[in-house]
C-alpha cells in the first residue's frame, strides 16, 4: 500500500469494511485502520435480522436506506462469496412479528410492497409449532432475512483483502491533524497516517472523534446482551420477533435471544438481571426452550444517535472528512446502502439516494415512524 492512499477509513465494524469493499471495487486505494481486531465490536455482537423493503418512491429516507439495503444484500452475499468463497449465511427465512393486527405496521408494509400476511391460532402453530399456545397472533412476513453477522465481517474483511485494501488492526486514531478546512492527517498509535480522503466509521466511539473537531451529535454506547441457546436439532425456522426483543434460530440448532437496550456506558459485561430477562422470554415463547443448552451470553455497544437515525455525509468545516457512524440498532441491515452512499459521495458520483436527511448538522428531530419496530 502507498504511503498515501486515496481513503483512510477509521473503524472496521460493518460499515467501514463494507465502505471499503466498494470504494476498492471502483478502483480506489483505501487502508482501514482499527484499534482492536477487525469486527469483534457491535457488527460482531448484532443478531443479523434484515427486514425486507422495497426502494419504492416516497418513502422516508431511513425507510428507504433500509430497501436500498435489503435489495442489495442478497448481490452482495453472492458477490462475496464468489470472490472469496466464504458463504455469509444470508437466509430468507421469514420472520413473525407477534400480536394483535395493527393498522399502523400494515399501511406500510403495503405502501412498500412488503408481503405480509395475519395469522392466528392454527395457522400460526401450522407455521412454527413450537411457539406457546398462548401466542395466537402475529404477523408473517416472508421477506424478512438473517445473516451471520461474524461470517459477514470475514467475507467483507476477505474482500477487501484481495482487493488491495491495506488492513491495519491494532491502530487507534487518536485524532486529526489540519491546515485550515483540509485534513492532511490522522494521529495513530503508530504515527500519523495521510490520504487524500477520511471516513470515520468507529461506530459508538466516533463521539469523541468528533468532539475534537467541535461537533456533539450525541452518538452514544447503547448496550445490548444477547443469549445464545443450543437445542440440538431446528426447533424454530422463522425469525420470531415480539415488540423490540426476538429468538433469531440459526438452521444449526441454535437460536440468538435478544436483546436488552441499556444505557451502560462503554460497560461490556452481561448482567444476572439482563440475561434472566431474555431467557424468561425465551421460555415464554418456546416452552420447549427451557431444556435447551445455554451456550453462550455477549454483550456489544449499539452506535446510538438522538434520533435513532444515522450521521452520513461529510463533517461541516472540512473539506475531506466525512463521517458514516450512529446507526444504532439497524447497522447490519443499513450498511449495503450505507456503503455504497459513501464510496458514491467520496468519489463525487450520482448519489442512489439524497443524503440530506442524514447529515450530521441536522440538529434534533423527531425519531421518524418507521415500518420496522426492531
Ligand atoms: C445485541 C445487538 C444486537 C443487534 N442486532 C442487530 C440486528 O439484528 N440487525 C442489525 O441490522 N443491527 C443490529 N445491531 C446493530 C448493529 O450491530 C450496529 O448498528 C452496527 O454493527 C454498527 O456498525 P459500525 O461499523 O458502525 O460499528 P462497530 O461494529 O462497533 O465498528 C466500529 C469499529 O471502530 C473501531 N474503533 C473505535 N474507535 C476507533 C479509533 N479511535 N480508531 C480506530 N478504530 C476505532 C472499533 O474497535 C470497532 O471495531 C445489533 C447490535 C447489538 C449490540
Amino acid at each position: 500500500m502507498p504511503e498515501h492512499p486515496d481513503v483512510l477509513i477509521i473503524g472496521g465494524g460493518v460499515i467501514g469494511l463494507t465502505t471499503a469493499y466498494f470504494l476498492a471495487r471502483d478502483g480506489v486505494r483505501v487502508r482501514i485502520v482499527e484499534r482492536g481486531d477487525f469486527g469483534r465490536e457491535a457488527s460482531w455482537a448484532g443478531a443479523g435480522i434484515l427486514p425486507p423493503g422495497q426502494p419504492v418512491p416516497d418513502l422516508h429516507p431511513y425507510d428507504l436506506l433500509r430497501a436500498h439495503s435489503a435489495a442489495l444484500f442478497p448481490i452482495l452475499t453472492a458477490e462475496l462469496r464468489e470472490r472469496t468463497g466464504i458463504d455469509n449465511g444470508y437466509l430468507r427465512c421469514g420472520g413473525l412479528e407477534l400480536g394483535a393486527p395493527d393498522p399502523s405496521l400494515e399501511a406500510p408494509w403495503r405502501r412498500e410492497g412488503i408481503a405480509f400476511e395475519a395469522v392466528a391460532d392454527a395457522a400460526l402453530q401450522r407455521l412454527e409449532p413450537a411457539l406457546a399456545e398462548s401466542l395466537w397472533q402475529a404477523y408473517y412476513l416472508p421477506g424478512m432475512a438473517q445473516v451471520r453477522n461474524p461470517r459477514h465481517l470475514k467475507a467483507l474483511q476477505a474482500g477487501c483483502a484481495r482487493l488491495g485494501v491495506a488492513l491495519q488492526p491494532g491502530c487507534g486514531v487518536q485524532g486529526f491533524e489540519r491546515q485550515g478546512s483540509r485534513v492532511v492527517a490522522v494521529r495513530t498509535d503508530r504515527g500519523s497516517l495521510s490520504a487524500g480522503r477520511y471516513l470515520l466509521a468507529a461506530g459508538a466511539w466516533s463521539e469523541g472523534l468528533l468532539q475534537a473537531l467541535g461537533w456533539q451529535p450525541g452518538i452514544r454506547p447503547v448496550r445490548g446482551q444477547i443469549a445464545l441457546l443450543n437445542t440440538g436439532a431446528p426447533l424454530l425456522r422463522r425469525i420470531v420477533m415480539e415488540g423490540k426483543c426476538y429468538l433469531v434460530p440459526r438452521p444449526d440448532g441454535r437460536i440468538l435471544v435478544g436483546a436488552t437496550e441499556e444505557d451502560a456506558g462503554f460497560d461490556k459485561r452481561t448482567t444476572v438481571a439482563g440475561i434472566e430477562g431474555l431467557l424468561a422470554l425465551a421460555r415464554r415463547l418456546v416452552p420447549a426452550l427451557a431444556d435447551a443448552q445455554l451456550e453462550r451470553c455477549w454483550a456489544g455497544f449499539r452506535p446510538g444517535s438522538p434520533d435513532c437515525m444515522p450521521f452520513l455525509g461529510s463533517v461541516p468545516g472540512t473539506d475531506n472528512l466525512y463521517v458514516a457512524a450512529g446507526h444504532f440498532r439497524a447497522g447490519l441491515q443499513l450498511s449495503p446502502a450505507t456503503g455504497l452512499l459513501l464510496k458514491e459521495l467520496l468519489l463525487g458520483q450520482t448519489l442512489t439516494m439524497p443524503l440530506e436527511a442524514f447529515r450530521l448538522d441536522r440538529g434534533p428531530t423527531a425519531p421518524p415512524g418507521l415500518a420496522f419496530r426492531s
